[in-house]
């Protein structure tokens, strides 16, 4: 097992709790861009920000690697290396 897996339960706290209150500013950013004719791309929100939009700036790569039992089991986010800054050196990751 990858000793660098982290359960959830050990994220989840500050993590999420801070996604959370995030989405609160997403809707006003939304809203506001939205007034100004401007795009309002969730992507765009965390770009803006110099957040990582890979992880959703939670730090974890959003994807389970491993198992242990029931827990699902998480490694650092591989773009932002689990700060969950956007690096503006690095291109996007999804340049769709
Ligand atoms: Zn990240």
């Amino acid at each position: 097992m990858n000793n660098t897996t982290t359960p959830l339960s050990n994220i989840a706290p500050e993590t999420y709790e801070l996604f959370n209150k995030r989405l609160a500013a997403v809707r006003q950013w939304r809203q506001e861009e939205w007034n100004a004719g401007q795009q309002t791309d969730l992507d765009q929100f965390f770009r803006s920000h110099g957040l990582c939009f890979d992880c959703k700036s939670t730090g974890i790569d959003l994807s389970p690697v491993w198992w242990s039992g029931d827990m699902p089991l998480f490694v650092p986010c591989p773009r932002c290396g689990g700060s969950g800054k956007a690096d503006a050196s690095r291109p996007a990751s999804r340049p769709q």
